[in-house]
């Protein structure tokens, strides 16, 4: 089972929390201060990593399109975008 998705709330609720801290620690330069900022910021990076799932194709414009079966160099695993950059089109997009 894969863990949930964060939302965009939980992202700037952690964004929040660093902005706050880094003003404390700013005001206050303690140890113990700037390791509760980097924690912050390391909670608000998986978040940010959160929002984005990668795809089988790992393309913006076709997340769900097929997958390139016989990649050749310089390509990408999708294959609407590299039918495209060839000039033909897989039989799925016609
Ligand atoms: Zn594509």
């Amino acid at each position: 089972m894969t863990a949930p998705r964060p939302d965009y709330e939980t992202l700037r609720t952690h964004l929040d929390t660093t902005q706050r801290l880094g003003r404390l620690l700013y005001a206050s330069p303690h140890p113990a201060a700037c390791d509760e900022l980097i924690g912050a910021l390391k909670a608000a990076l998986r978040a940010a990593q959160g929002l984005y799932r990668p795809t089988a194709t790992g393309c913006l414009t076709h997340p769900a399109g097929p997958v390139e079966p016989e990649p050749q160099p310089g390509d990408t695993r999708c294959l609407l975008c590299n039918g495209r950059r060839r000039g033909t089109r897989p039989r799925e997009a016609r």
